[in-house]
């Protein structure tokens, strides 16, 4: 029998505000164990709860880009459990009348472009950090607070490839909108994949495992794979598949059972009587819907439309919106935009790659574009601009001080070029020969003698010119 694999997805995302959601404590990642927090999210008795006004604001942002409804009134809700990492024994989350409801993603599949849909997404605060070490467990509760945002996807993924891209679309979005950093590596985006598998052509959903513990976007599409096959076995030795957790071992490439699967009853839920609804005007979503940056795949458009880039870099620009930004502030400074796309994925992306923790560029945008007109102009040649870079990138030095201070202008001296030619000929009597003689790689030879004498400063089309006109 054919099987067909059928995913939903829940992601929570990090946000980046700077206090958490229901107190004024930071939400700086790390910081010494337990040093983040006050009576609030501590869950001291009596404490009570004040929401975040930004939090609100990035969900609505967010749900907007989604193209979900948001409706007119909101609440917040009580999930309770009772686990150390949770000192108030309730989680704060939305579960009735959560920020968005449906919405969609669209992804590039090897069958074309697909929506992904939205089933809903909601605020809720993250739980503390439990460390094992040694038979003892530690708590931290710096994390307990940090505002979350969930987005629930309707099952309609059918491979890992397809999970992946989704998370890579949604990831572009998050960072493109400035609400997460979408760091997988620190947590800030943490999914958990919900996985069944049914005969190909059924439209009814086979029972579901929930994977937990994914912790980058390879071991997803692995535990994907693996785990479609794992039930599938069960299922064709007449099985049954039993609804429960499972962690993913990614050293191991495999999953094992943690729980049984919770069901909502179990949270025992209720509105959580310490927060007010929250009455969501339409001139608040209109006024969110107007301000939207541009996001990664209409600039992808633009980029190639208005400035005639190929697919490719276009790709390659919006991959951060930090470098997407950087390019636009080139283009402004009125560098040509094929330039400016050529030394970012040139000189720029080889830089960066030598330190792949730091995120920002350092070189400032105005730097950048004076050198590149310093080559546009013929005062320096393209080698020598890419050593210029070099030198100045990390540091952010002036590249025209630094090209006066180590004497680097281009020689487009005429006269000066051809004198050294002329010398380079006379030295080199058997390339002369050889070149004579038909052999094409002779020139390049004299090339190399003559821009060596010009301590590879010699204006590279007057050189060449004249090594023409001299052979004659
Ligand atoms: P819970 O609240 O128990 O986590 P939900 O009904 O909210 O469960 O669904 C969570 C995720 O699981 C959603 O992304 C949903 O699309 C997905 N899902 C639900 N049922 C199935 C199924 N049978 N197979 C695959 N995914 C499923
Ligand atoms: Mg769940
Ligand atoms: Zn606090």
């Amino acid at each position: 029998m054919e099987w067909e694999t059928v995913v939903g997805l829940e992601t929570h995302v990090e946000l980046n505000t700077k206090t958490k959601i229901f107190c004024g404590c930071t939400t700086a990642f790390g910081g010494a164990p337990n040093t983040h927090c006050c009576p609030v999210c501590t869950g001291m008795p009596g404490a009570l709860p004040t929401l975040n006004r930004a939090v609100v604001e990035y969900a609505i942002r967010t749900s907007v880009a989604l193209g979900g409804q948001i409706p007119p009134v909101i609440r917040f809700d009580r999930k309770n459990y009772f686990y150390p990492d949770l000192p108030k024994a309730y989680q704060i989350s939305q579960l009735y009348l959560p920020i968005c409801v449906g919405g969609s993603v669209a992804i590039q599949t090897e069958g074309g472009e697909r929506d992904i849909g939205i089933h809903e997404m909601h605020m809720e605060e993250d739980a503390g950090k439990l460390t094992h070490e040694e038979g003892r467990t530690r708590i931290d509760y710096n994390r307990c607070g940090v505002p979350l945002l969930e987005i629930v996807t309707e099952p309609d993924f059918r491979t890992g490839e397809e999970v992946v891209a989704y998370l890579e679309q949604l990831k572009s979005m998050l960072t493109y909108l400035g609400v997460s950093d979408c760091k997988m590596q620190e947590g800030s985006l943490r999914c958990d994949v919900n996985l069944s598998v049914r005969p190909k052509g059924s439209n009814a959903l086979g029972t579901r495992t929930e994977l937990k513990n994914l912790s980058s976007f390879r071991a997803i599409a692995k535990a994907v794979e693996v785990e479609a096959q794992r039930q599938i076995k069960v299922l064709e030795a007449g099985g049954m598949v039993v609804q429960e957790t499972r962690r993913w071992d990614e050293d191991a490439n495999c999953s094992y059972a943690m729980r049984s699967k919770e069901s909502v009853q179990d949270y025992r839920y209720f509105p959580d009587p310490d927060l007010p609804a929250l009455c969501i005007g339409a001139d608040t979503v209109a006024e969110a819907e107007r301000s939207l940056p541009e996001l990664a795949p209409a600039k992808r458009q633009r980029y190639r439309t208005a400035y005639g880039l190929t697919a490719y870099d276009a790709e390659m620009l919006t991959v951060t919106p930090i470098f997407a930004h950087y390019f636009e502030r080139l283009v402004a400074l009125e560098v040509p935009p094929k330039e400016a796309a050529n030394w970012m994925l040139g000189e720029v992306l080889r830089e960066k790659k030598e330190q792949p923790n730091r995120e920002e560029i350092p070189l400032a945008p105005e730097h950048l574009a004076a050198l590149i007109a310093c080559v546009i102009r013929g005062d320096i040649n393209r080698n020598t601009a890419a050593e210029v870079f070099s030198a100045v990138f990390w540091q952010n030095g002036d590249p025209l001080v630094y090209i006066q201070e180590h004497g680097l202008q281009q020689i487009s001296d005429t006269d000066a070029i051809a004198a050294v030619v002329a010398q380079v000929l006379a030295e080199q009597a058997q390339s002369v020969a050889d070149w004579k003689a038909g052999k094409q790689k002779a020139f390049g030879f004299l090339m190399g003698q003559a821009m060596r004498k010009l301590r590879g400063q010699g204006n590279p089309q007057l050189v060449r010119r004249q090594l023409e006109e001299q052979l004659k």
